[in-house]
């Protein structure tokens, strides 16, 4: 497994963290897959379509021997499993999964966007990332990390919801 990918994954209908905690358990069960770290959980307001419940998000780190597009079915997939129902585009949904980075690659394909063309709007996504990996960098971002989130004006609406303390990924949701 000689691929380093982080995910993030979000959910805002029902039951939140057993939506995460299963997406967590099928990624964890895939041979292909190893789950490396798991960020605390974060409570984060709905941006853009704000007539809706708040989500919670995370984001992991895994190692993979899966290539970027067999990553991006195998999340694909996850969601479909979990039952997310696609609606309104930035709308409800029981789980979403992003591929953020995957190793430092520059994708750019009809059915991929790595690093995901969105980070740097989402403090939902850079709060997790640097809580577990402080120094990472992302390919043609000429500003760290630390001082984009600076210039995000909604990083207020992410607010930590359960706290990581291990290593065990599992140790989040309780099993
Ligand atoms: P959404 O449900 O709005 O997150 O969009 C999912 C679609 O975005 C997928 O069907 C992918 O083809 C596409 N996509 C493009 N880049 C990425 C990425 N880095 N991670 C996940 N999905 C992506």
């Amino acid at each position: 497994m000689n691929n380093i990918a982080y995910l993030s994954m979000g959910s805002n209908l029902g039951n939140r963290l057993e939506y995460l905690h299963n997406a967590v358990r099928i990624l964890d069960q895939d041979e292909n897959i190893e789950i490396v770290r798991l960020s605390s959980i974060y409570e984060t307001e709905p941006v853009g379509f704000t007539n809706q419940g708040n989500f919670l998000n995370l984001v992991m780190k895994i190692k993979t021997s899966y290539s970027a597009q067999e990553l991006l079915e195998k999340c694909l997939n996850t969601e479909k499993v979990i039952g997310r129902k696609r609606g309104i585009r930035w709308g409800p949904r029981t789980i979403d999964l992003d591929i953020l980075l995957y190793n430092q690659d520059n994708i750019e394909t009809d059915s991929l966007s790595v690093p995901h063309p969105r980070i740097q709007e989402r403090a939902f996504v850079i709060i997790p990332l640097l809580e577990i990996e402080p120094n990472i960098t992302i390919p043609k971002m000429k500003d760290p990390l630390y001082t984009i989130l600076n210039g995000i004006p909604d990083k207020e609406g992410v607010r930590l919801w359960k706290r990581k303390n291990g290593e065990d990924a599992f140790e989040l949701f309780g099993n």
